[in-house]
């Protein structure tokens, strides 16, 4: 008799749990402030965005997006930013958007609204000095939100980002992420790739400029046209 009052509160408790993780990880949550993860499902145009940037392999996402004259959104890391301000630059320089992800990349699941909006602000600091942009969107690393994370964004200014389809692009082969992503892509989507891994320096992402490669031409071979993050969620466009 004594396990009963435990057995009867761990339904709730499960409940709880499940919707605690889908509010801070979920891409469609906006738990913790406002957040967008697609765009308008009536027009036949998609959102290209990478994380974790800028990085010594950006250049070559870079290039391909000039061959097919088509604008990518990157969500940059404040210290890559400082680490590389000549590609951060180059990035807003050909066109571009850029985004705010974060200064130092953390977990932002238990940490304070200060530091959270600290970590921001000098992440768009960075963004304004060396690529000449203020960012109008972020994107929280990992996709993690938390309480303070809405007032925050609200306080520079920024609005939350997230994704309609991850390419899972740091641990797959280039064929799988596309395969992935194909099928994903439909209007108003927002297609989430990685220009970086999280901190490192110098990282491999021959996946991602190889499924840039191959996906573009699918995407435009389909009919969609190719926008910003700002051009996709305009609410006049
Ligand atoms: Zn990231």
């Amino acid at each position: 008799m004594i396990m009963y009052p435990l057995m009867a509160g761990a339904a709730p408790l499960g409940a709880a749990v499940g919707f605690m993780s889908w509010a801070v990880r979920g891409k469609s949550s906006a738990v913790f402030g406002p957040s967008r993860w697609h765009g308008d499902r009536r027009r036949k145009a998609l959102a290209l965005t990478f994380d974790d940037g800028p990085s010594e392999g950006t250049g070559g996402i870079l290039d391909i997006l000039a061959h097919y004259g088509v604008p990518a959104t990157f969500f940059q890391v404040g210290a890559h930013v400082e680490r590389l301000p000549e590609v951060a630059r180059a990035v807003a320089q050909a066109g571009h958007e850029i985004g705010n992800h974060s200064y130092s990349h953390p977990l932002f699941c238990f940490r304070t609204p200060g530091f959270m909006r600290s970590d921001l602000e000098r992440a768009q600091a960075a963004i304004q000095r060396h690529a000449g942009v203020r960012p109008e969107w972020y994107r929280a690393p990992f996709g993690v939100r938390w309480f303070g994370m809405g007032a925050a964004g609200r306080r520079l200014g920024l609005g939350g980002v997230m994704w309609t389809a991850i390419g899972y692009d740091w641990k797959q082969k280039a064929e799988a992420v596309v395969a992935q992503l194909t099928p994903a892509a439909a209007n108003g989507a927002i297609l989430c790739l990685h220009d970086g891994r999280e901190l490192r320096v110098r990282p491999d992402i021959g996946v991602t400029v190889e499924t840039v490669r191959r996906l573009i031409p699918i995407l435009l071979d389909r009919g969609y046209r190719l926008e910003t993050v700002s051009r996709l969620l305009c609410p006049t466009n």
